[in-house]
C-alpha cells in the first residue's frame, strides 16, 4: 500500500474544502481500502465523511423514498419503509456481498464501487480503465463474467452492483453537493458512464462533489417488485445474470413497467423494449416470454460468455412471472 494521509471531516464543509483539494471520499471503506492494498488505488489524502448527518431514510412528497448516501447497505435492506415500497430495493441488498460487508458498505459507496474484473485488479495485466491506453487483458483473456451490452473496444467491464440495477429499473436521481455548495440531480442512467474511450471514468461526478442521497420516484400504487440474480453460488457472489421488475396493474392490465438486468452491461442495464412489450397488456405466462425475448436485444457476447443472452432472457421472464403471475 502506498503513503497516504488521513483527516476525519467534522462536517460537510469541512468535507467538501478537503474535496476541492484533491481528498478521496471514504465512508465503509469495503471496495476503496482493498484496492489500495492492491496497489490500483493510490490516493494521497482520504477524507473520512462517516461522521456527516447524511444517514436518513426518509419519505417523500408523492410517496418516493430519500436514501442517505451514509446509510448502510444492512439498515436499507432492513428499512420498513423500503421493504414496504420498494421490496426490489431490498432484495438486492440482501443479495449483495456478504452480511459484513452489508453492514459497514453505505449506498454511496455502493454505487461508486469499481469493477470486479479480474485484470483491473491485477496491475501487472493490461487493463485501460487502471491504466489508459494500456489495452484489455480481458478481451483475450477470459471474459466469461464480462459485458455483453454496452462494452467498447476499450473495455468489456461489468457493474457490480445489484442495488444499482433496481435504482436503474426505478428511474432513480442521484443528488450530490459540490464544494462551491452546489446541488445537482443526476438522473441514475446519466450518473454511471458506458466505458468508450474513456472506460477510467466511471462516474459523471466531479472532482470533490459529494453524494448526499440517492432519491426514489413515486410510482402509482399498487406496485409489486422484486429482485432475482443468478450466480455460480448462492452467496457472496457477482452475478452472471440478474433482474430488476417492478409492475402497476390496475384493472387486469399493466399500466406501468419497470425493467433492469444486471451482470450483463457494462452499466445497470435498463431494458425499455421488454418495458414496452408489457405496458397495455394483461399478465399471462406467454406476455412474458414474449417480452422477456426482448431482454438481449443487442447483444454481443464474447468468447466465454456466449450462454449470457439465452440465460438473460430466463432470468427476466422468471423474475416477470415471480412478481406478475402467471394468469
Ligand atoms: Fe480493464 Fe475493462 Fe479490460 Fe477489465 S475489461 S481488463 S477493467 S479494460
Amino acid at each position: 500500500m502506498h503513503p497516504f494521509t488521513y483527516a476525519r471531516a467534522a462536517d460537510t464543509r469541512e468535507a467538501l474544502n478537503a474535496g476541492r483539494r484533491g481528498g478521496r471520499y471514504i465512508a465503509g471503506g469495503t471496495t476503496l481500502v482493498d484496492l489500495m492494498r492492491e496497489t490500483v488505488e493510490h490516493p494521497g489524502t482520504l477524507v473520512d465523511i462517516s461522521g456527516l448527518p447524511l444517514r436518513e431514510i426518509r419519505a417523500t412528497e408523492g410517496g418516493g423514498l430519500r436514501i442517505g448516501a451514509l446509510v448502510t447497505m444492512a439498515a436499507t435492506a432492513a428499512d420498513p419503509k423500503v421493504r414496504a415500497l420498494y421490496p426490489v430495493v431490498s432484495q438486492a441488498l440482501e443479495l449483495s456481498a456478504s452480511a459484513q460487508l452489508r453492514n459497514m458498505a453505505t449506498i454511496g459507496g455502493n454505487i461508486m464501487q469499481r469493477t470486479r474484473c479480474t485484470y483491473f485488479r491485477d496491475v501487472t495485466a493490461a487493463c485501460n480503465k487502471r491504466e489508459p491506453g494500456s489495452g484489455c487483458a480481458a478481451r483475450d483473456g477470459f471474459n466469461r463474467m464480462h459485458a455483453i451490452l454496452g462494452a467498447s473496444e476499450a473495455c468489456v467491464a461489468t457493474h457490480p452492483s445489484d442495488v444499482a440495477v433496481a435504482f436503474a429499473a426505478l428511474e432513480a436521481t442521484v443528488h450530490l453537493l459540490g464544494p462551491d455548495g452546489r446541488e445537482r440531480n443526476l438522473p441514475f442512467a446519466d450518473f454511471l458512464l458506458r466505458p468508450g474511450n474513456t472506460p477510467n471514468r466511471e462516474q459523471a461526478i466531479h472532482q470533490g462533489e459529494l453524494i448526499t442521497a440517492v432519491e426514489i420516484p413515486a410510482l402509482p400504487r399498487p406496485l409489486k417488485s422484486g429482485y432475482l440474480k443468478v450466480r455460480d453460488r448462492q452467496s457472496y457472489e457477482f452475478a452472471l445474470t440478474s433482474a430488476a421488475v417492478a409492475l402497476h396493474v390496475r384493472g387486469g392490465v399493466i399500466r406501468e413497467a419497470k425493467v433492469a438486468a444486471g451482470g450483463v452491461g457494462t452499466v445497470p442495464w435498463k431494458l425499455p423494449a421488454v418495458e414496452r412489450h408489457l405496458v397495455g397488456e394483461r399478465p399471462s405466462a406467454a406476455l412474458w416470454a414474449a417480452a422477456a425475448e426482448k431482454a438481449a436485444d443487442g447483444a454481443q457476447p464474447l468468447r466465454d460468455n456466449r450462454f449470457k443472452p439465452e440465460l438473460l432472457k430466463r432470468t427476466v421472464e422468471r423474475e416477470l412471472r415471480v412478481v406478475g403471475g402467471t394468469k
